[in-house]
């Protein structure tokens, strides 16, 4: 097949470009680089079956010859107000990947008759009032919240690609990817992993929003990109969790990476500058995607953390 990736520069569209590839596809990567890093692609400069586009997908979408596919994952995703990557700080620009970028992704999806692939996200059940969620819960999404620029994009996202599902029959699938982590994730982007590694190898306390005892549920990205290509190659059109069940504190999370790392400088809490908007819980009902997908994660979080923080050693030393 020959697959256009949105997002390709990016942490997670990164390791679909190597996945698809392995897979003995074509590749054409596109990123504007807004909160992606040029440095994830390089590795595959002199490969035959891999092309790049730079472009903003708010715009229109011309790729050169047929596609087969159509994976879209081009949107800022970190929710850190304190990091420049953080889409509070790239409201606009969110909700136009979410919403224009969207529609164009499925424009060259319906235009060369391919099939099409959103990455949404758990953010969709916002504030969830339902624990673990499954894909039935309709979620709980303050509309003007300072999180809705991405919550309500991907919303649109989904409704827009069911439209496209439903009325002009192209066949799409939507993962509701949860909390991810791994190799490549940008040192600023701010979300809670890179954050507390790099600041353990810096031996300084870890940065506790809170009072450190909301959750999440933290996926390995070898297992999560195991969970989107099976996706992929299923038949299903609507929507699938993907993410790892099991569920941690922040205060949890912290003590497991100061213990990994031996840094003994503690933690230190800090104000909630999330106010009213940092979901308490998260944590996936997989149930369809086991059953579905005959998927599960296998990655233990001390197994991933240990195969992330060499990735962020070498990173921080070439910063
Ligand atoms: P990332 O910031 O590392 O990657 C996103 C990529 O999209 C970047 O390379 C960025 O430059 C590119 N991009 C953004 N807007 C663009 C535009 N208008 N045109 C072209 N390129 C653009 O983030 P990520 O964690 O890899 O997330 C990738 C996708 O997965 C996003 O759609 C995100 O919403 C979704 N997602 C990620 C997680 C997670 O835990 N990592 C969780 C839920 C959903
Ligand atoms: N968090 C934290 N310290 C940090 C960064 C994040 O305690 O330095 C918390 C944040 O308040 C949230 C959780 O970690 O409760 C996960 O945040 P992240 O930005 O990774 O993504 P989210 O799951 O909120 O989308």
């Amino acid at each position: 097949m020959r697959i256009l990736i949105t997002g390709a520069a990016g942490f997670l569209g990164s390791h679909l470009c190597d996945r698809f590839l392995r897979e003995g596809h074509e590749v054409i990567g596109m990123d504007n680089f807004i909160t992606g890093n040029p440095q994830n692609l390089a590795h595959l400069a002199a490969d035959q079956n891999f092309s790049f586009i730079r472009h903003d997908v708010s715009n229109f979408i011309f790729v050169p010859k047929k596609v087969d596919a159509v994976l879209h994952f081009a949107s800022p995703a970190s929710p850190n107000p304190l990091s420049p990557y953080g889409y509070t700080n790239l409201p606009i620009q969110t909700m136009k990947a979410g919403a224009l970028g969207t529609l164009n992704a499925l424009g060259v999806a319906k235009a060369n008759n391919a099939r099409f692939l959103l990455a949404s996200t758990s953010e969709i059940y916002g504030m969830p009032l339902e624990h673990p969620q499954k894909e039935s819960y309709f979620g709980n999404v303050d509309t003007i919240g300072i999180r809705s620029v991405y919550d309500e994009a991907k919303r649109f996202a989904e409704s827009l690609t069911m439209a496209y599902y439903r009325f002009h029959g192209v066949d799409t699938r939507i993962v509701r990817i949860f909390n991810t982590y791994g190799p490549r994730m940008h040192l600023d982007d701010g979300r809670v992993v890179p954050n507390f590694i790099q600041q353990a190898l810096r031996k300084e306390p870890l940065t506790v929003y809170g009072d450190g005892q909301q959750t999440r549920s933290f996926c390995y990205v070898d297992d999560l990109i195991e969970g989107i290509y099976r996706l992929f190659l299923s038949d299903e059109h609507y929507p699938v969790n993907i993410g790892n069940p099991v569920e941690n504190t922040m205060v949890e999370l912290a003590e497991e990476i100061n213990r990994l790392t031996g840094n003994p400088a503690g933690l230190i809490y800090k104000p909630d500058l999330r106010v009213g908007d940092d979901p308490q819980r998260r944590q996936p009902d997989i149930t369809r995607a086991r059953e579905i997908l005959h998927w599960e994660p296998k990655v233990s979080l001390e197994e991933g953390l240990m195969r992330t923080i060499p990735y962020f050693e070498q990173a921080m030393k070439h910063d």
